[in-house]
């Protein structure tokens, strides 16, 4: 059977590297050292491999002399021109490929060393059974039970805690250069702006000493974007020097200011910005209750973004359609990033102005506001769109109209219908995953570290970054919040049990 139904049966996102030319590593799938073996395969270099977590049909696709059971024994390596290597000799096999590990592969097929690498990985390899977190794979050979007398920290903390330390030195470098790309964008967007779609598109990026501590270190931009007459989210009181800079260079003509939601960092300045250009505002009947009052800040949010003051009257409530300039925007209804979150959209144009409706196709450190229950609702909604640009109220576009300039890492290129689709199959994944841990009667610490499983690429880059959110925000914005926003008490989705377990604790 050839690569190209290969890559289709094991339907994994490396099937791009599928190719005739790639050396195929089978591994463990639900082996924790296994799987970080393939973090480091991965980092080190994904052209030439391609990983393929062992079951019947993959063993079958690949080639018909391996056995289910020695697979799951040993790691084997089927190399281009059709040769298997097995355990220590896969491991030099794979050695080889890499320049940095190169001498490892050579000298480990040459006595003695080749005959200690066999001792060793045969050590490890019968061990490793007594990590495995017994959801199958190597467990179903090792017998659970077996498995559980032997885990001090009980299995699955064991293998997640051994997953994690195998990829340490991984965790760090992408945390590094996660936060070396975050300073980047930050340098090349501070007091900029973007004019698109011949002016009728403008963004503006907001600064502010301390809000500048935001994009540094979680990489959230903040921007007010103009678009055809109507300002939206013009940002915090800390960052209105930023926002009258950029008035006296645009001296844009606003017709109306609007706010997608009453998240602070978006409705700071609703009435100075009318104020100061007699546009009136517009905001929904939910916005308008949340600003009047505004409810207290936790003091870090407080000091950092600033507390908005109460909206004032005159203001206006939303309809279901808004003037610009040159047409009309749809008003959508897209709750989920918080109750009252309202998204744009112009359909001659195609543009979604999403506000936070969208995030990122990964996100994982939401804030108490985020029912992820009703966010996935709201995604299926804005999926019926016909979306050719996609903006984001923290600076990122995603489209794949030449008429967009190119702007690294803040202009994407991709299809705005397939970044919407992404979030919602990660949404749903996780609501499986955190139902079944429930089910199942896991503690809810445990089903945390089940959301981020080290086999996925995103938990472990993203690791480093996440936890560093956590830390600096006091667990506002964190992991655990993922968890929590798809058991808010307000839906009756979930029996209240649930909620007593969370909030009881373990
Ligand atoms: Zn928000």
């Amino acid at each position: 059977m050839g690569d190209q139904s290969l890559a289709e049966i094991a339907g994994n996102p490396d099937k791009e590297h599928a190719t005739t030319a790639a050396y195929r590593v089978l591994y463990d799938g639900q082996c924790e050292v296994c799987q970080s073996c393939v973090s480091w395969l991965k980092a080190l270099d994904q052209s030439k491999i391609t990983c393929l977590p062992i079951s019947a049909e993959v063993l079958s696709a690949v080639d018909s002399r391996l056995q289910m059971d020695e697979c799951l024994r040993q790691l084997h390596v089927v190399t281009p021109g059709g040769e298997i290597h097995v355990g220590w000799d896969a491991v030099a096999c794979l050695a080889r490929l890499f320049p940095s590990t190169w001498l490892i592969g050579a000298l480990g097929q040459r006595f003695p060393f080749r005959n200690a690498g066999r001792w060793l990985y045969g050590f490890v390899a019968k061990n490793r059974y007594s990590l495995s977190k017994c959801r199958g794979g190597a467990c179903r050979v090792a017998k659970p039970e077996a498995v559980r007398r032997h885990a001090k920290l009980g299995a699955f903390w064991s293998c997640y805690t051994l997953g994690f330390f195998i990829r340490v030195p991984l965790v760090l470098w992408s945390g590094i250069r996660a936060a070396a790309q975050r300073t980047s964008i930050f340098a090349r967007t501070y007091h900029e702006r973007l004019d698109l779609l011949n002016g009728k598109l403008t963004i503006l990026f907001l600064n502010g000493i301390l809000p500048n501590t935001v994009p540094l270190l979680f990489g959230e931009l903040f921007t007010t974007v103009l678009y055809d007459g109507i300002a939206i989210d013009p940002g915090s009181p800390k960052m209105r020097r930023s926002l009258a800079r950029h008035l006296r260079q645009v001296k844009p003509r606003i017709t109306k200011v609007v706010a997608t939601h009453a998240h602070e960092e978006h409705v700071g300045n609703l009435n100075w910005l009318s104020g100061v250009t007699g546009a009136p505002i517009y905001v929904s009947e939910m916005t308008a209750r949340f600003l009047t009052p505004f409810k207290k800040l936790p003091w870090v949010r407080a000091t950092i973004i600033g507390q908005p003051p109460n909206l004032r009257q005159p203001y206006h409530l939303l309809g279901e359609t808004i003037d610009t300039e040159s047409g009309y925007l749809q008003v959508i209804p897209t709750p989920g990033h918080c109750d009252d979150h309202i998204a744009l959209y112009d359909p001659k144009e195609k543009v979604l102005l999403a506000g936070d409706a969208f995030m990122g196709s990964y996100f994982a450190t939401p804030n108490p506001d985020v029912d992820s229950r009703k966010w996935l609702l709201s995604l299926e909604r804005l999926m019926k769109l016909d979306i050719d640009i996609l903006v984001e109220g923290h600076g990122h576009i995603h489209t794949l109209r030449a008429d967009i300039p190119d702007f690294p890492a803040v202009v994407i290129r991709q299809d705005p219908k397939v970044a919407i689709g992404q979030k919602l199959d990660y949404l749903r994944w996780l609501r499986e995953q955190i139902e079944a841990g429930f089910q199942e009667g896991l503690p809810v610490r445990v089903i945390e570290a089940s959301c981020f499983p080290w086999g996925r690429r995103t938990s472990w880059e993203s690791c480093a970054t996440d936890e560093c959110i956590r830390l600096l925000s006091l667990g506002h914005f964190s992991r655990t919040e993922l968890v929590r926003s798809f058991v808010r008490t307000d839906g009756d989705h979930l029996p209240i049990v649930y909620e007593v377990r969370i909030s009881g604790g373990e």
